[in-house]
């Protein structure tokens, strides 16, 4: 075999997203992070024709350019939740207001063969959001999030997206300096509520767009 880590990952998001459309998730496959950006602007907005649109915390929203392509788009009404200079107060709200809007994209902390989706947030939107409340979902995947089963998905996000996630927003918390989980009591612990979204419900509500790279944490 020519390119055996190509057929290995292209075998992969097969196997998932057929496991992903089982649970009445609407699956689009993307080859890298551009094709995954024009997915969602080209084929995936023009067809839901949203006004209103918002997302919470992803690393692999902005890495595949969809944050920075859509944040000042005039067509529709932004909320940016990760507009750095806005008041405390004022993002609580915006947050809030978020639950309510036509659109609503965000990433996975990992995402199991049998096409679950497995989240742990910090101060609940994201999770809340992919739940209830937006209108339609749509969930950037990067191929690293796969894992074997819900047991792996908890290790996987505790053991390593949830401290790299920590680092990354400068988190006064003890994973920052031993990058394990200490189950810690600090107040900016970032580990507070956990969702398993087992089936997309309405059916369609929610869109995956499955990455072929690696992509967030
Ligand atoms: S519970 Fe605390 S120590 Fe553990 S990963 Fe979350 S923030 Fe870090």
């Amino acid at each position: 075999m020519k390119k055996p880590i190509q057929n290995y990952w292209a075998l992969r998001l097969e196997q998932t997203r057929k496991a992903l459309e089982k649970n009445n998730f609407d699956v689009f496959v993307a080859k890298d992070g551009s094709e995954a950006k024009d997915i969602v602007l080209n084929t995936i907005i023009p067809s839901i024709k949203p006004r209103t649109l918002s997302w919470g915390g992803s690393v692999t929203l902005v890495a595949t350019g969809l944050y920075e392509a859509l944040k000042d788009d005039a067509r529709y009404e932004v909320l940016d939740t990760f507009d750095k200079k806005m008041p405390k107060e004022d993002m609580a709200e915006l947050r809030r207001q978020a639950l309510l809007v036509d659109v609503f994209m965000t990433g996975t902390n990992a995402l199991t063969q049998a096409g679950q989706l497995v989240n742990l947030d910090m101060y609940g939107n994201r999770v809340a959001a992919i739940t209830f409340g937006p209108k339609h979902v749509i969930i950037l995947v990067g191929r690293n999030k796969i894992v074997a089963d819900l047991d792996e998905a908890v290790k996987r996000v505790k053991g390593y997206a949830a401290p790299v996630n920590a680092m990354r927003l400068d988190k006064k918390t003890p994973c920052v300096h031993t990058a394990v989980c200490e189950e810690c009591k600090s107040p900016e612990r970032i580990c507070n509520t956990w969702t398993i979204t087992e089936k997309g419900f309405p059916k369609g509500r929610t869109k995956v767009v499955l990455i072929n790279q690696d992509l967030g944490f």
